[in-house]
């Protein structure tokens, strides 16, 4: 990655603590990873700066002054603005810190103080990168040429689809569902890509929806739904176009 890359990506982490000693660790050895470090010393501080400058992650300490980390993070769930800001708590082990509690009310990771910084660079690293992944565009590819696999065929320009013969009328959907699909034969495509490209993130449309249209699309194409020869479920992936072996 070259500087400019990093530039563009530097992220903004929010330290949560009204310990100096720590904060001044972590402040340093996260600066000197390239991320931007801010830090509040109380829970309410916390919560408004969160709002107002949407950091990339927190890391949150359980004992504060005002309001408890646990408050904290069940608040900043409970915040539409805040509610996807991956969490790491901080816990001193004498606390009795209830590990399941912090991960249900959302928190992402936790470390336990006394804690090595190598290790929380690390692990605030690996959170990131999971971030950038989520984040990162689907890269389907799209073509407009006309595609013919295994008896069906789909005419982008004219969105057209036939199979064996017989010309489908698909919804506009359907159609590109299929599209993204057959132009990526062989390769699995996640909910989460199909949604990006097919639905372009409407609102109110989750992963489902793309269950309930791949559901319609193999009533009109397959010859058998109950048993798909063309679309594959890929179980907790997404769904694949067999590639035509004839
Ligand atoms: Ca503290």
């Amino acid at each position: 990655m070259n500087t400019n890359q990093e530039k563009l990506k530097q992220r903004l982490i929010l330290i949560v603590e009204d310990e100096e000693d720590i904060v001044k660790l972590l402040s340093f050895h996260l600066e000197k990873e390239g991320y931007l470090v801010a830090s509040r010393g109380n829970g309410r501080e916390a919560l408004e700066f969160a709002q107002e400058k949407k950091p990339d992650l927190i890391v949150l300490d359980i004992m504060l002054p005002e309001m408890d980390g646990l408050e904290v993070c069940r608040r900043l769930r409970s915040n539409q603005q805040t509610a996807s800001v991956p969490i790491l708590i901080l816990s001193a082990r004498n606390e009795e810190f209830d590990k399941v509690l912090g991960l249900e009310l959302g928190a992402d990771d936790y470390m336990i103080k006394p804690f090595s910084v190598r290790e929380l660079v690390a692990r605030i690293r690996a959170m990131l990168r999971r971030l950038e992944q989520h984040q990162q565009p689907a890269k389907v590819m799209e073509t407009e040429e006309i595609l013919s696999l295994g008896g069906i065929t789909l005419y982008p320009e004219q969105h057209r689809v036939v199979v064996r013969d017989e010309e489908r009328v698909l919804t506009h959907k359907e159609f590109l569902l299929l599209h993204l699909l057959m132009a990526n034969a062989g390769k699995v495509l996640t909910r989460e890509m199909l949604l990006d490209k097919v639905w372009n993130y409407e609102v109110e449309v989750d992963t489902r929806t793309v269950d309930v249209h791949v559901r319609y699309l193999r009533q009109k194409i397959e010859p058998d739904p109950a048993n798909p020869i063309f679309i594959e479920t890929v179980r907790g992936v997404g769904y694949k176009f067999k590639v035509d072996r004839g």
